[in-house]
């Protein structure tokens, strides 16, 4: 697919503007059941996306995003927006060296108990487990089953060659992304939690907790994303407790382009496959 073509703002003769949404990056598919999503992109891939949309337009950064839609100015024709969610180890091992050759501003958004724990989501270990069982069934750990909390690293102890798809970045990566003038970090809850599923405290923990450990970490988090980001994935008590929280834009993953008049906390991205 050719991602440029959300590059038409100008075509339009509005100031439409694509914000793209991706999770990872590996050097080879080489699973039957494990990303059969395409949540990861293999690395070649990844580079030709980030090339054709660095000729065809103008990269801008969230914090450029929320500027102009406090100020009612539309942004540059052909603009867009390079984020990820989640906080894949994959990121910094191969994504953050194409993204710099071409100047790419990106918001990364963690859950800062993968980034603490090296956790995964639920459905990587029901992958995990799905891809083995045809090899040999002692393989899973039916611990990782039990309790989606265990460190990724313990259930896949022994299939090293898996962890690109489930390790997440240490506090040392993030902080040294944060430090450069191009990236950006974001929060994105504490556990990956549906934010509408829980009570008004439960929502204030997945809130208030990660933007705290952030902040311990000498980050200054104005950013946040909703995990899975679909309609039922955010409700206005939950945009309430971002803006006490400080958090000034909090894209969604619902499919589509936005204006700079688009509310910041309901924005559309484009989900790279
Ligand atoms: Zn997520």
């Amino acid at each position: 697919m050719d991602y440029t073509s959300y590059l038409d703002g100008d075509v339009l003769g509005c100031d439409s503007f694509p914000i793209f949404l991706f999770h990872g990056v590996i050097r080879k598919q080489k699973w039957n059941v494990r990303n059969r999503n395409r949540k990861h992109l293999e690395l070649d891939y990844f580079t030709s996306v980030i090339k054709s949309l660095y000729n065809a337009g103008n990269p801008v950064s969230m914090d450029e995003i929320v500027w102009h839609h406090n100020h009612n100015e539309p942004l540059p024709d052909k603009s867009f927006a390079v984020t990820f969610d989640d906080g894949y180890r994959n990121n910094f091992d191969y994504a953050v060296d194409v993204l710099e050759k071409f100047g790419i501003p990106t918001t990364f958004y963690v859950a800062t108990e993968f980034i603490a724990q090296n956790t995964s989501a639920y459905i990587d270990y029901v992958e995990y487990a799905y891809e083995v069982l045809d090899k040999d069934p002692e393989i899973i750990n039916r611990r990782a089953m039990k309790s989606p909390c265990i460190p990724t690293t313990d259930v896949l102890r022994g299939e090293i060659d898996g962890l690109e798809l489930t390790d997440k970045m240490t506090w040392e990566q993030v902080v040294q992304l944060s430090w450069t003038s191009l990236f950006t970090i974001g929060a994105h809850t504490h556990t990956h939690a549906i934010l509408p599923m829980l009570n008004k405290r439960e929502k204030e923990g997945e809130i208030f907790r990660p933007l705290w450990m952030l902040h311990q970490h000498g980050i200054v988090p104005k950013h946040f994303s909703y995990p899975e980001g679909k309609e039922d994935d955010f409700d206005d008590e939950t945009i309430s407790l971002l803006k006490s929280a400080g958090v000034v834009c909090c894209p969604t993953a619902i499919h589509g382009v936005n204006t700079h008049e688009t509310d910041l906390f309901r924005l559309k991205r484009i989900g790279v496959k």
